[in-house]
């Protein structure tokens, strides 16, 4: 399954709290990444004042059930010492489920597609730049909100 995951962090080394992320997965048997969008500093989207975010996007292809993908990904955040304190508050790093191939889940757990995503830009742009065409949801189309400023490519 093509699966796009979203990837951000504002808290301590923010590029290698991605880095590392990233590396997590690669190391992950049933996961291949494939590619990994330029990463973006953003402005944070509500939640108490924090730090500016680094943002980004990765495609991958995995033969997990969404539900395995989403604790994979969790396992990685707790590994990388997030602490849920503050609902929308900092973090070090913050994996997201996007899209799962064309389904979509709505579980208590786990609603994909990601239902914040076609609002956040930060998210739109290096969507768009990995699938070179303006990413359509079911639940709506690319909007035009949000600012960022790109820091960095990757891969
Ligand atoms: P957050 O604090 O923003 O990372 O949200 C984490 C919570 O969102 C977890 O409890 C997940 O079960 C839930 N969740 C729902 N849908 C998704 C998704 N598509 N990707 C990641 N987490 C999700």
């Amino acid at each position: 399954m093509r699966c796009y995951i979203g990837i951000g962090s504002n808290l301590g080394d923010r590029q290698k709290n991605m880095d590392i992320a990233i590396q997590r997965l690669r190391e992950t048997d049933a996961i291949e990444v494939n590619k990994v969008s330029l990463i973006y500093e953003t402005e944070p989207a509500g939640g108490p004042e924090q730090p500016r975010y680094l943002n980004g996007v990765l495609e991958i292809e995995t033969d997990l059930a969404a539900i395995e993908l989403l604790s994979v990904l969790q396992d990685i955040e707790n590994q990388l010492g997030r602490e849920r304190i503050v609902k929308n508050g900092p973090r070090t790093i913050d994996l997201d489920i996007l899209t799962y191939g064309d389904h979509e889940i709505n579980e208590p757990g786990l609603k994909v597609p990601h239902p914040r995503m076609t609002e956040r830009e930060f998210v739109q742009r290096p969507l768009r730049e990995l699938i070179k065409d303006k990413p359509r949801t079911s639940r709506g189309v690319y909007s035009e909100q949000g600012r960022g400023s790109q820091v960095r490519g990757k891969g």
